[in-house]
């Protein structure tokens, strides 16, 4: 035990390292992406703004890679408030809609009921975001699918006294080996040139802030499938189990 409360205060200490870091490395990349936005407009000859673009292009990824890394490590207050899931899949699916044609997936939305969930509508959108892009890096020319349904079976550490529905996001991509399965909800850990490591232990951090729970099961050349767990929320009452749809 004190090993483990030792090693809770290194990672507080880390994640405030982090952050502080992260803060000062912002500024000035602000600063560089904002003068060569600027020097873009005023250059004429091809050869420099195409330089230019891509310093604009490398700021961009430097900015979303700190705010990966804030987001991690910088504790926030999750205020919550209840709404349909279906509204936010239909948000998220507008959202990537456009990513997706870079890798020639199709994507298919299955919902069979709407649920009412409590919860921070922009974190779990966050959640949803960092599924559907790993499944899109992780697959050429395959289908995604994005299922809700209502949870018959529930993991061990599911709450007797809840019921649950379930966010499935899957893929016929390259899936996961092995070895990795274990690793890859560690900060940090990714198989990915320019990835950070950071999105899915972003979104088990979020998906436990719910009481939720998120799970895996993966084939090497076959695929990938997410799910999330996420209790319903029962507003005194009424029933929110809305079918169709
Ligand atoms: P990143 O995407 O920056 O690598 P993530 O935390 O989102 O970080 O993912 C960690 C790793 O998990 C990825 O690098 C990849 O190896 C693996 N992974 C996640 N989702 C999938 C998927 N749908 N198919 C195959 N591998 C995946
Ligand atoms: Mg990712």
């Amino acid at each position: 035990l004190k090993e483990r409360i030792i090693s809770m205060e290194k990672m507080a200490a880390l994640g405030e390292m982090a952050a502080k870091v992260a803060h000062e490395i912002r500024n000035p990349l602000l600063a560089i992406g904002g003068f060569a936005k600027r020097l873009n407009k005023e250059l004429k000859d091809g050869k420099s703004q195409e330089y230019i673009k891509i310093i604009i292009e490398e700021v961009k990824r430097l900015e979303r890679i700190l705010n990966e890394i804030l987001s991690f490590v910088k504790p926030y207050p999750i205020a919550k408030e209840s709404f349909e899931i279906k509204q936010l899949v239909d948000d998220v699916v507008n959202f990537v809609e456009s990513t997706l044609k870079d890798n020639n997936n199709e994507f298919k939305l299955m919902i069979n009921n709407n649920f009412t969930v409590l919860g921070n509508y922009d974190k779990l959108k966050e959640v949803l975001l960092n599924l559907i892009s790993n499944a899109n890096e992780a697959t050429k020319d395959g289908l995604i699918t994005l299922k809700i349904q209502k949870a018959d079976k529930l993991p061990v550490e599911a709450d007797a006294d809840k019921e649950y529905f379930i966010i499935e996001v899957e893929d016929t991509g390259c899936g996961i080996e092995k070895a990795n399965l274990k690793r890859i909800f560690d900060p940090f850990f990714t198989t990915k040139t320019t990835g950070t490591g950071l999105g899915l232990a972003i979104s088990k951090r979020i998906v436990e802030e719910h009481g939720g729970i998120i799970k895996v099961e993966s084939e090497v050349n076959k695929g990938t499938k997410f799910k999330v767990y996420l209790p319903i929320h029962k507003e005194q009452g009424g029933d929110n189990e809305n079918s169709g749809s």
